[in-house]
């Protein structure tokens, strides 16, 4: 079911603070999305700082990415929310994050991959990694497409995440989940390292999407020993 306007706006603005507050974005990057309906989206504008976002803000688009009766731009990278929405007819709002540990990973070419939390294993399984492209344009969809098709949480190299949900807040979980995984993974390699789970621990993991009827999509972790 489509959220009306109004309820979409509010949503924009309360998720746009929180990912300001949880140092999830820097200066006006980021940008946060709601589908109205089929063939409109509403989407954080252009050159707003997300801790100054309010409820006039939000512009709503078509699905070519043109202002629906309203002069202003939408968010450069409204491009990406876009792609998902096209690729994922399931999604209702869209996250774009730089959450600064997970984008470490992809600058130091370091396996984002790897499963160490159960939860994360339950809940955003193996994440994956777009190439590189340059922001702002097609390539940068392009990256992303057939990744996203496969999972609610993907990092775009050196740039920035995309977490995808049937609410902003749920796409802001997962989003938390992901930099927090990162945050832990780093502290693990500075202790000595981060051992995998055994594969049978993995499968009971993974089969607990099942018992609790997980239905979100994830790459299945396939590490472990
Ligand atoms: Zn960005």
């Amino acid at each position: 079911m489509f959220p009306n306007e109004l309820e979409a706006r509010k949503q924009i603005v309360l998720y746009s603070k929180k990912v300001h507050a949880a140092g999830l974005v820097c200066a006006t990057d980021g940008n946060l999305s709601v589908r109205l309906d089929e063939h409109h989206v509403l989407i954080t504008p252009s050159s707003l700082r997300k801790e100054d976002m309010h409820i006039e803000a939000p512009v709503i688009i078509d699905m070519n990415g043109e202002p629906v009766g309203d002069t202003r731009r939408p968010s450069t990278e409204h491009k990406v929310h876009l792609e998902a929405y096209r690729q994922r007819p399931d999604v209702m709002a869209v996250i774009h994050a730089h959450p600064p540990k997970a984008i470490a990973f992809t600058i130091a070419e370091a396996p984002l991959d790897t499963c160490i939390l159960p939860e994360v294993v339950v809940t955003l399984g193996s994440i994956p990694v777009a190439p590189y492209a340059t922001p702002s344009t097609d390539d940068l969809p392009a990256s992303m497409g057939e990744l996203i098709r496969r999972s609610d949480a993907v990092m775009l190299a050196r740039h920035g995440s995309v977490t995808v949900g049937l609410t902003l807040a749920d796409a802001f979980k997962k989003l938390e989940k992901l930099e927090h995984n990162a945050e832990i993974l780093i502290y693990a390699r500075i202790l000595g390292g981060a051992k995998p789970f055994s594969r049978s621990q993995l499968e009971e993991l993974e089969n607990l999407r099942e018992f609790y009827s997980i239905t979100n999509r994830t790459i299945p972790c396939s590490g472990g020993l």
